[in-house]
């Protein structure tokens, strides 16, 4: 950030008195701008056909990872609930009506200043359809997921650990939920 949004006085970094961080401080007006993770949320949309489940991606139609897929998702808005945000991603992204059910993974990406949520969905009929963010809206099955073409990293490990506790339902157990940090991949020339 580079000016205060309450005085446009252009403000400093710097470490405020009582804090441990550096903080973009107005030299102006005081305020502390903190910077703090957002939320990414999303739902899984189940639909099963013969037994077998399928679910519903979205093909990008923005920047960043244009063209590739993943689940319906998108950062929170101030006076909503995170099952209210999964809901609303998931109509906006995919035009889907689902009944969403319960939160199934939780993951940080540090580096990206982001927190992911997914929650459990069932599609409630096949009436989806894309919206503006999104290319294109489709089942998939299990087999037919374009693993090398999935967005981000929260997507590919959500859809493997659904698809993981999907084979364990049923068998007769339970959806878990899922923690997990991603961190930043080594680049070839980073030093460990
Ligand atoms: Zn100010």
């Amino acid at each position: 950030m580079k000016f205060c949004s309450e005085c446009a006085t252009p403000v400093v970094l710097m470490i405020p008195a009582d804090d441990t961080r550096e903080r973009h401080v107005c030299p102006n007006c005081g305020t502390i701008h903190y910077q703090n993770p957002k939320m990414v949320i999303g739902s899984i949309p189940a639909w099963e056909v013969d037994g077998e489940v399928q679910v519903l991606l979205c093909k990008r139609a923005i920047e960043p990872r244009y063209g590739y897929w993943t689940l319906p998702a998108g950062f929170m808005e101030n006076n909503e609930t995170t099952s209210q945000a999964a809901q609303r991603e998931t109509e906006e992204e995919a035009g889907a009506n689902i009944a969403l059910h319960e939160l199934f993974s939780i993951l940080n990406v540090p580096h990206v200043h982001q927190v992911h949520l997914f929650y459990r969905a069932t599609l409630l009929d096949l009436d989806y359809k894309a919206g503006t963010e999104s290319l294109e809206v489709a089942l998939f099955k299990e087999k037919d997921i374009p693993w090398e073409d999935i967005a981000f990293p929260t997507v590919s490990h959500t859809l493997r650990y659904f698809f993981e506790d999907l084979k364990q339902v049923q068998k007769g157990g339970h959806y878990q939920l899922h923690a997990h940090d991603i961190f930043k991949p080594m680049r070839p020339n980073d030093k460990n």
